[in-house]
């Protein structure tokens, strides 16, 4: 079986090559840099194994995905590389190709996009590229699958052996004759030592350590930056790499003269014409909110709760009464009863009716990234995250946040520097996640019943305000920050494929309806019993219960944030597992047989206040299990893990006590 390495620059389609090649599903994204992992498929033809890479733009790493990439390409042996090149911008793309032929393992070049390439006006002559280039180049639309089967075709025969024609460009004199001298001292066996040392001269960290391993290192330094200084002195570049670079830009640039044409003058994109609009100065940020807006709009008015109404009345209709049919017909004991309604109808059945509303949710998120709209927020969010010390970039996170903390947090993978990415993983959780968002809706169903969509934004805003001004303060005491630059392009808009943005909804989605089954399920069977049991026996007065005991003490804490109850006490609590379940003990403590009923009850314990202060607190108290997980995963230190929870808990605190303050001196209670 040979083995086949899919490389290209961020955002060309090499996951959906990758699928159509594989046949399996991988995650689509529409965004720099969706792809943090490894990911393995076999090919459809069975004649071998793909991997994806993450996306690169160098082999000299910069981000962490690119390191990835390049320790990959250097340490593990593979047969050939598949290398995905946007035909809609190939100076940029061919940058890259050019270092892997360099590296002079046999390569295919899939040249996609060619859909775009061709709407904007490029025509482009494959046959004098490949013949350029000394490799096979073929047009694919990966989108539609379109030239996927030659590429199979090609990649099968790239790894039969033939022999490769070596790829060669010149660098000029001074560097070559510096790359000749340090290729004599490589031992033999090495692959490629006139693509070591070019990398070399480039900065690439990884392969200086690898050289540094069988050469003097004082030897290495000294001939950098000899080499270095004669470059400058003779053609007034900055450094050794600047020089590297733009040797390679015109080498491309000369290639791309004798096989590319521009059929339309001055055309102007569709996506050019689209960002005048959304990315302005001053309409970017209200058209962003605005599009929330709408998105909540959906999501609880116009198509989400009428949904949830529906299961809703499934669940606590035919499936409740079917149930009581069967147990009763099995002559079931009361005790295994009240476990299955009182447990797990109120637990599982409780969170469950939100799943059309995370759904709709997800899809508008998914439909987000997929259609480019998301680097249009990240570069809109750039000036204003620059006020804080970070930058656009880093709201990309964020917004995935929106959805999942969890793959939100992994996201910041694709951020440069160390300490922006560790600001990004500790405030990430402060973005509100679909699992609170069933808190709210039970919420905002009973208090704010004719203006939901505006009361769950301006909790959604609360959280991305107070991660922008943490930032400022985390970064200016801290975590000084470096100078960073920001590097989201943006790419063309496309109109999201129903089938990747169902299959992506759908991806994100089945974590919650998992979690239904497992975590809570789990977590219900537990505070029921806690409910059932007391220090007097079983089947207590629930006040005489575990649960108030424990909910209690927490109560009392609480009091001052307008919801001092043992209820809510206990609800906390059982919220860090996952923060739906803070809906679930709700079910189980009031003993409600439905939402709407749960929901009388719950307007006889809160004021509107109090429950708006519930909310912000349940948004910011503490990040769930999983969330905490990953912080530490990510991290990799158990300090700021600790820290990502005990700021949290401060500041919910904090703006608890605000909202209620504020809200008492505007006369409510
Ligand atoms: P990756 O970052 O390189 O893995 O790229 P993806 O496979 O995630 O693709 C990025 C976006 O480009 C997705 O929205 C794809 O649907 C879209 N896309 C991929 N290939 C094509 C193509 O050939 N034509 C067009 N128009 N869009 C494509
Ligand atoms: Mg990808």
């Amino acid at each position: 079986m040979s083995e086949i390495v899919l490389a290209g620059n961020p955002n060309t389609g090499k996951s959906s090559l990758f699928n159509t090649l594989t046949g399996s599903y991988e995650y689509v994204g529409n965004w720099a840099g969706v792809t943090v992992e490894k990911k393995v498929g076999t090919l459809k033809a069975g004649k071998g194994t793909l991997i994806d890479l993450p996306g690169l733009y160098s082999l000299n790493p910069l981000s962490h995905d690119e390191e990835v990439a390049s320790r990959f390409l250097l340490g593990e042996s593979f047969d050939s590389i598949l290398n995905v090149v946007d035909a809609s911008q190939l100076d940029r793309n061919l940058n890259l190709t050019v270092q892997l032929l360099e590296y002079g393992k046999p390569l295919v070049i899939a040249l996609n996009m060619m859909d775009v390439a061709r709407q904007s006006g490029l025509e482009i002559d494959t046959s004098r590229l490949s013949e350029l280039l000394g490799v096979p180049v073929i047009p694919v639309v990966a989108r539609s699958g379109k030239g996927t089967d030659q590429v199979l075709e090609a990649i099968t025969r790239s790894t039969s052996g033939e022999a490769l024609k070596p790829y060669f460009i010149s660098y000029g004199e001074l560097l070559e004759n510096a790359v000749a001298e340090l290729t004599e001292r490589l031992p033999e066996e090495i692959l490629s030592p006139r693509w070591m040392a070019i990398q070399f001269f480039e900065g690439n960290s990884v392969v200086r350590a690898a050289l540094e391993a069988t050469i003097d290192k004082e030897w290495l330094d000294h001939q950098y930056k000899t080499t270095e200084e004669s470059l400058c002195r003779t053609f007034g570049v900055r450094t050794l790499s600047q020089y590297i670079r733009k040797q390679r830009a015109d080498h491309i640039h000369a290639y791309l003269e004798q096989c590319v044409r521009h059929t339309k003058e001055g055309y102007r994109t569709f996506s050019e014409r689209i960002d005048r609009i959304v990315t302005d100065k001053f309409l970017g940020i209200p058209i962003f909110l605005l599009f929330m807006y709408l998105t909540f709009k959906l999501t609880f008015e116009w198509i989400g709760s009428p949904l949830s109404d529906l299961l809703d009345a499934f669940i606590n209709g035919p499936l409740r009464s079917g149930t009581t049919w069967l147990l009763d017909s099995m002559g079931a004991q009361d005790f295994i009863k009240a476990l299955i309604f009182d447990g797990i109808f109120a637990g599982v059945g409780g969170v469950l009716v939100f799943v059309p509303q995370i759904f709709i949710l997800f899809f508008i998120i998914s439909f987000i990234e997929d259609s480019g709209y998301m680097a249009r927020i990240a570069s809109v969010m750039d000036r204003l995250m620059e006020l804080v010390g970070l930058n656009g970039k880093t709201f990309i996170p964020m917004i995935i946040g929106f959805g999942c903390n969890v793959p939100g947090i992994m996201a910041a993978r694709t951020i440069e520097q160390p300490k922006e990415r560790l600001l990004t993983i500790i405030l990430t959780p402060l973005m509100s996640c679909s699992a609170r968002l069933s808190v709210y809706s039970l919420f905002v169903g009973i208090f704010f019943k004719s203006n939901q969509a505006l009361v769950v934004l301006s909790l959604y805003v609360l959280g991305v305000v107070l991660a922008l001004l943490l930032a400022k303060l985390f970064s200016s005491t801290i975590l000084k920050q470096q100078e960073s630059m920001f590097v989201v392009e943006l790419p063309p808009y496309r109109i999201p494929q129903w089938k990747t943005l169902s299959r992506s909804t759908w991806e994100k989605g089945k974590g919650f309806v998992r979690k239904a089954g497992t975590f809570i399920f789990g977590g219900s069977v537990l505070i029921w019993l806690l409910s059932y049991t007391g220090p007097h026996g079983f089947n207590v007065a629930m006040d005489q219960s575990f649960l108030a005991k424990i909910g209690g003490l927490i109560g009392q804490v609480l009091t001052p944030l307008g919801f001092g109850s043992w209820q809510a006490g206990a609800a906390l609590i059982t919220g860090f597992l996952a923060k739906e379940v803070v809906v679930s003990t709700m079910n189980i403590i009031y003993a409600a047989p439905d939402t709407a009923t749960l929901q009388g009850l719950l307007a006889g314990h809160f004021t509107a206040l109090q429950a708006y202060s519930f909310m912000a607190f349940i948004l910011l108290y503490v990040p769930c299990l999983a969330t905490v997980g990953v912080i530490r995963k990510e991290t990799m230190s158990a300090r700021w893990t600790w820290f990502s929870v005990l700021y949290a808990l401060v500041i919910a605190y904090i703006i608890s006590y605000i909202i209620m303050l504020v809200g008492r001196a505007l006369g409510y209670n």
